[in-house]
């Protein structure tokens, strides 16, 4: 098979020489991937409008040496309201910045990528708080990663403490006598963990109608945060540049 096919979302896109584009995609057929996109940065170039990051696009390919080529491309969904607004732009770029930190190439996984696409297309219409924790949540279970949230990780003991320990290395949370011998140990409210597991049963679709207080969104984008950050081992660029972004807008709400 030479020629084939991929339904995709554009990941990130990077400009190479002689007008090229290099782009990391996530596809239906085929998970995460490299591909070529020759002279799409140029202004005249066909593909240039189905090759800009967060874009769902059907690509016709052929098989390069090195890295498969983009011989014909389609845009299917643009979310052009992404592209319009600073919060809505950042959210985007911090998903599937996530998501390319979390996913090997060549893994596809339906479901992983309904998640994608339904979340871009809740970040295109607002209000995206808990669209994120929600992606978050999900994607470090489809990662083999959800965290325990019933039961200490350790002993297996029943939590019925208000005030809960959570220790990213162990992937769960922890009963008291246990907490005692860990070493890095986050502490969380009860609502916090519960909000979390709301997070894993409800759709990503119902997640805007989820009211949650203030205290318990900060406390919950931590955890998630140290979670996500002690398993990629870095802090994600989009994560930096929120900080950056919100520290130096206080009173905007905003919280992502
Ligand atoms: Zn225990």
């Amino acid at each position: 098979m030479k020629i084939y096919k991929l339904d995709a979302i554009v990941l990130k896109s990077r400009d190479m020489r002689e007008a090229d584009k290099i782009l990391t995609v996530y596809s239906i057929q085929r998970g995460k991937q490299r591909i070529v996109a020759h002279g799409a940065a140029k202004p005249n170039s066909r593909k240039r409008g189905a090759v800009q990051p967060f874009c769902f696009s059907e690509f016709m390919l052929h098989r390069g040496r090195e890295i498969d080529a983009i011989s014909q491309a389609e845009l299917k969904e643009g979310f052009a309201e992404i592209r319009y607004d600073l919060d809505r732009l950042t959210a985007a770029a911090y998903i599937t910045e996530l998501l390319d930190g979390f996913v090997a190439e060549g893994e596809p996984n339906q479901n992983l990528f309904s998640l994608l696409y339904s979340a871009l297309h809740l970040i295109a219409v607002g209000n995206s708080e808990m669209i994120l924790r929600g992606f978050e949540a999900k994607l470090l279970g489809f990662s083999g990663l959800q965290p325990d949230l019933t039961n200490c990780s350790v002993c297996g003991a029943e939590i019925r403490e208000t005030k809960v320990s959570f220790a990213v290395q162990q992937g769960g949370i922890l009963c008291k006598d246990c907490a005692t011998h860990e070493k890095r140990i986050l502490k969380f409210s009860r609502g916090t963990v519960e909000v979390l597991k709301t997070l894993y049963r409800w759709e990503l679709t119902k997640l805007q109608q989820l009211k949650v207080s203030e205290p318990l969104k900060t406390e919950l984008s931590a955890l998630l945060r140290s979670y996500i950050e002690y398993y990629l081992e870095k802090k994600l660029k989009t994560t930096e540049f929120m900080d950056r972004l919100y520290k130096s807008n206080l009173g905007r709400g905003t919280n992502i």
